[in-house]
């Protein structure tokens, strides 16, 4: 253990960054060893494999982009947006948000679908903006919103996107590991995800994967990739067969995601899904009994992170103060809109735990009461 550093122990119940077994940690303590090293390279592969299964793709093109969600955002982006392309973003929050101005940097004509906080976005909407958007080129959603707690269904979405010939990319950082993403059935071109949410890693990585439909589109650009450390067409000669030096991987990062990723193979994704669920339904239940409000309809309301609203005459910060210097529990604020109006909660991989969910529930209860 470092000396020199004096962390407090803490129960991460805000949505993101989740607990961190403490495998992942001890992976991450494993000597460095060179990026090009074949036993290094033997973990790259084993990564790219893992993250193809949970996934749900056969992808070519898998693998942990070297930063957080948001770069991830970029890399999926920076690579299919050219100047002046039509691009449709569904903002029902502020990653949908995140997306729209990303796009617009990139030169993009953005058409953001703006979809009250709380609700999902309907297929007969997403068929009614394509006929109004003839031209579009790419359709952006998130999949998990972070900010709001719902969960936007994705069913036949795709076949309308494609028939409109655009490319479909899904924000998943919220929902790799913890709620089913199933890239090739359910059609997604371009996905990514973060580290440090149903994957239970540090936060540092983001989990890439892309079709062969989208790298058609890339290969046709007219215009060069905006960025040099996103350039996806470099960036495949590392991770692809001819393992050419772009930057250097974060070695001790992919150490701790290849261990959190067996950690999901031992548990396997049908039983992890649903122990989400189900510690998830039982906090659900101990809010309510305390009369506090949930924010979010249950047609469509996440497991990954609960939206709590309140309640009048109670202040958001002294209460998570409270939990956090009395109980060593950090749950988190709203964001945007619904900043000062919500507490959210995450329930996300090694933090979906009944015994967590408890200890926060008798916490809150007794600084509420
Ligand atoms: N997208 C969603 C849905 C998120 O929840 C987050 C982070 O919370 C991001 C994107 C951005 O990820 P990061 O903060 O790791 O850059």
């Amino acid at each position: 253990m470092a000396q020199n550093l004096a962390i407090p122990s803490r129960l991460c119940l805000a949505p993101g960054p989740s607990p961190v077994p403490f495998r992942v940690r001890q992976a991450m303590a494993n000597p460095v060893i060179g990026h090009l090293d074949p036993a290094f390279l033997a973990i790259v592969d084993a990564v790219q494999q893992d993250l193809r299964d949970v996934f749900g793709t056969a992808n070519r093109v898998t693998l942990p982009v070297s930063g957080t969600g948001s770069a991830g955002m970029e890399m999926s982006l920076t690579n299919f947006v050219e100047p002046g392309d039509t691009v449709v973003v569904i903002r029902q929050g502020v990653f949908g948000q995140r997306m729209a101005e990303a796009a617009e940097k990139l030169g993009a004509q953005v058409v953001a679908v703006d979809i009250p906080w709380g609700q999902i976005c309907s297929l007969e909407e997403l068929s009614r903006v394509l006929a109004a958007h003839p031209q579009v080129r790419l359709v952006a959603v998130v999949m998990a919103e972070t900010s709001t707690g719902v969960y936007q269904p994705l069913d036949g979405w795709a076949e309308r996107i494609h028939a409109a010939g655009a490319l479909f990319l899904v924000d998943t950082v919220t929902a790799l590991g913890g709620i089913p993403v199933e890239v090739d059935r359910q059609g997604f071109d371009i996905v990514f995800s973060g580290t440090q949410k149903c994957l239970s890693a540090p936060p540092g990585l983001a989990p890439f994967t892309v079709n062969e439909r989208a790298l058609e589109r890339l290969s046709r650009r007219q215009h060069p990739v905006p960025s040099w450390y996103l350039d996806l067409l470099q960036i495949r000669e590392y991770w692809g067969n001819a393992r050419l030096y772009h930057h250097t991987a974060p070695i001790s990062m992919i150490y701790g995601l290849k261990e959190a990723l067996t950690i999901i193979q031992e548990e396997g994704l049908t039983a992890r899904y649903r122990r989400h669920r189900q510690v998830a339904e039982s906090l659900w239940a101990g809010l309510e009994a305390m009369g506090l409000e949930l924010m979010v309809p249950r047609t469509h309301r996440l497991t990954t992170v609960t939206t709590v609203k309140i309640p009048d005459g109670i202040e958001d910060r002294v209460v998570r103060q409270r939990l956090l210097n009395e109980a060593g529990i950090e749950i988190a604020g709203g964001l945007g809109q619904w900043a000062g109006k919500i507490w959210r909660i995450g329930v996300m991989g090694e933090g979906a735990d009944i015994s967590h969910m408890m200890r926060l529930l008798v916490e809150l209860r007794r600084i509420l009461h």
